[in-house]
């Protein structure tokens, strides 16, 4: 083609060509004419726009140069294709293809292609239409319906009116509610039920039309009326003109992380408004009850010495936590003792035929409970602290939802028997002394106060004052530290002579308190004695028998003082004068009840005397505690001790059995 023809494919022609020729020119899309062999014969302006290149440079070249290296071949293709059409019949449909430009970048061109044969050549017309944004619009949308489509996402779009014209496949498989199921249905009418928060979707309908958004969480329902929680955030699409096109509203499935949720705030709560460990562990177990309405859950505490001790589960049949409570844990002690034991999770798929429930299964079978899964509670440590067990009715594992469960309550419980075990050591460090183990000065405080507002009109309460004697000296010969060995040996042995409602502190140093509600003089008088002698023995210390003796001042509520003070001051007196009467003895706070007790060993002694001499009768009371001792009148004054009046009078005693010896 010579110079002259470029940009005129129809050569020296018509008016028609002309006319033809200078509206391909004005024309809006790209028009490339080609020959036969693939050489371009014309270009327009439109040409020139879309692929950068001037048509000087381009006509005579072969078209393939318009399009990247990988489409030339397809290029060929349709040259070919071209080439057997006949005369002006265009390429049917219109075809997407990638250019490419001048500068190298690439772009998509929509082209027909026509043939026309003009003085004996054939020519072909490509009408080329830059569709570059359209198809990175298709390919974005493309892939926003996959996305859709694929995630885990509900994704719901609606109308302005809100009625639903697509649900994406989560939706389905959430919901149970098909593409054809959901069209055209409001989601506040399909989707909604018994609980659902009603004035929560006004709210949410209210901020859509203000602000073209809005965010709530609704408890919703599947088609089989199954309760879901979710969280919806949903935009408005407007138009140019800012009217709503649609709603697009994305929903997430929070049924777990919303119960999850629930649960801990319950437990902070509680543990906030300090709630005792076993209420806030109670209310825990409920809480895991509701929402998983398969388990029976239970929580047990690991002491220091390994021993279990229930701390909530009221769902678990009576009897049980009794039965578990001071065991040791162990492989074998049913699911939460073995994981207790092992700090692994323990899963017994049927407890009736599991060896390690074989001694325990009784009470949970009878109850109807067939497996148990049990997790290890860890302190921040990782010392086992407790176990949490989740009882089911059927033999089963645990599904996923029980494991998120336990994956959070175990962390709820490592803190709720963390913060009880803290406060209970500061009681301990607060109110028990360290040595010894024993209630000290604050603590006895508040038992005494109990103990005195307990007692009725007629309450004796005794309160001794116990103190080592010389025991400087064995600090002093053997050491500090033996001194405390000996101190924790005499707590051994006093603990020994009292009854469980009574109580031994220790003061400080090597004074003892010693109360004893319910306790009259002369029961006062033989706990005393008795105390005395668990002392008389020497006390092992390694290789040394250490000798050790106490004195004792007693005194009595209310006949001595009617408060703590006055009663600890009166005893601690009456210990001195047991000091003072050469220590190893004890001595009442008032003479009067030192000259009773006197009165009553003198008398006792007398009576042993008598009975082995034959001189009295001696009946024991149907109870046996007390024996009856009836005296003939020359037998009331035995020696130089005087009886008292009364004595005279009744001309008998009741005395303590054992203080007596008959025949
Ligand atoms: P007395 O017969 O008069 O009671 O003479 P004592 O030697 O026992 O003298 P006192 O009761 O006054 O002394 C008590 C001693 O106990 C004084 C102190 O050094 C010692 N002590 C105080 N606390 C402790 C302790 O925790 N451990 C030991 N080993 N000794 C203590
Ligand atoms: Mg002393």
């Amino acid at each position: 083609m010579s110079a002259s023809q470029v940009g005129q494919p129809f050569g020296q022609s018509s008016d028609a060509a002309k006319a033809l020729f200078s509206a391909f020119e004005h024309a809006v899309d790209a028009v490339v004419i080609t020959g036969l062999g693939s050489e371009i014969r014309h270009f327009n302006s439109a040409a020139e726009r879309l692929w950068g290149f001037g048509r000087d440079e381009v006509v005579g070249r072969n078209v393939n140069i318009l399009v990247p290296e990988d489409v030339r071949a397809n290029l060929d293709g349709v040259v070919a294709i071209k080439a057997a059409l006949p005369a002006a019949a265009p390429v049917k449909g219109r075809r997407e293809f990638r250019l490419q430009r001048k500068d190298g970048t690439e772009a998509w061109g929509a082209f027909s292609i026509s043939r026309v044969d003009y003085g004996g050549k054939s020519l072909y017309i490509n009408f080329v239409r830059d569709v570059t944004d359209e198809v990175k619009d298709r390919e974005k949308n493309a892939l926003m319906a996959l996305v859709a489509e694929k995630t885990d996402r509900v994704v719901v779009v609606m109308d302005r009116d809100s009625h639903i014209i697509y649900v994406n496949k989560a939706f389905t498989d959430l919901f149970g509610y098909s593409l054809a199921e959901a069209i055209g249905k409001h989601p506040q009418h399909l989707l909604t039920g018994e609980y659902t928060d009603y004035e929560a979707i006004t709210r949410f309908h209210a901020s859509i039309d203000a602000d073209g958004h809005g965010h709530e969480e609704l408890l919703t329902y599947d088609k089989d009326g199954e309760a879901i929680w979710i969280s919806t955030t949903v935009n408005a699409d407007r138009g140019a003109n800012g009217e709503v096109k649609c709603l697009i509203a994305v929903l997430v499935d929070i049924t777990e992380s919303k119960q999850i949720h629930s649960l801990q705030h319950l437990t902070l709560e509680n543990l906030a408004n300090d709630m005792p460990v076993l209420d806030v562990i109670n209310d825990l177990c409920a809480r895991v009850e509701a929402i998983a309405p398969d388990v029976v859950c239970s929580v047990l505490h690991v002491d220091v010495d390994g021993l279990l001790h229930p701390l909530g589960g009221k769902s678990l049949p009576p009897g049980f936590a009794e039965a578990i409570d001071g065991l040791l844990l162990g492989p074998e002690v049913g699911c939460c003792g073995a994981a207790a034991f092992s700090g692994e999770a323990v899963l017994s798929i049927d407890i009736a035929t599991d060896p390690k429930w074989q001694a325990y299964n009784k009470l949970p079978l009878q109850a109807g409970l067939r497996a148990c899964w049990s997790t290890p509670i860890k302190a921040k440590d990782g010392r086992v602290i407790g176990a949490l067990g989740f009882y089911f009715r059927e033999s089963k594992a645990p599904t996923r939802w029980h494991q998120t469960i336990v994956q959070n309550c175990v962390n709820l419980c490592a803190l709720v028997i963390e913060r009880h075990e803290a406060r209970s050591e500061i009681a301990r460090l607060a109110y028990f002394d360290a040595l010894t183990g024993l209630p000290n000065r604050a603590q006895l405080h508040r038992i005494m106060t109990r103990q005195i507002d307990a007692s009725g009109p007629h309450g004796r309460i005794a309160v001794m004052f116990l103190d080592i004697d010389h025991f400087k000296d064995v600090n002093d010969t053997l050491g500090h530290s033996v001194g405390d060995d000996l101190l924790v040996s005499v707590t051994q042995r006093l603990c020994k002579q009292i009854r469980p409602a009574d109580t031994i502190s220790r003061q400080g140093g090597d004074e003892f308190v010693v109360v004893l509600p319910n306790c009259n003089v002369e029961d006062a008088a033989a706990i005393a004695n008795r105390l005395l002698e668990s002392l008389m023995p020497p006390i092992q210390l390694g290789s040394k028998a250490v000798p050790v003796s106490a004195s004792i001042g007693v005194s009595m509520y209310p006949d001595n003082a009617d408060d703590i003070d006055g009663l600890l001051k009166h005893a601690d007196a009456a210990m001195y004068q047991a000091k003072l009467a050469g220590r190893s003895t004890y001595r009442f706070f008032s003479a009067d009840m030192n000259r009773i007790t006197e009165e009553r060993l003198a008398f006792s002694t007398a009576l042993r005397n008598a009975i082995m001499q034959g001189a009295c009768a001696c009946t024991t009371s149907p109870s046996c505690e007390l024996m009856e001792v009836s005296m003939a009148p020359r037998l009331w004054r035995v020696g130089r001790t005087p009886f008292s009046a009364m004595s005279r009078r009744q001309n008998s005693f009741r005395l303590p059995k054992n203080t007596v010896s008959s025949r």
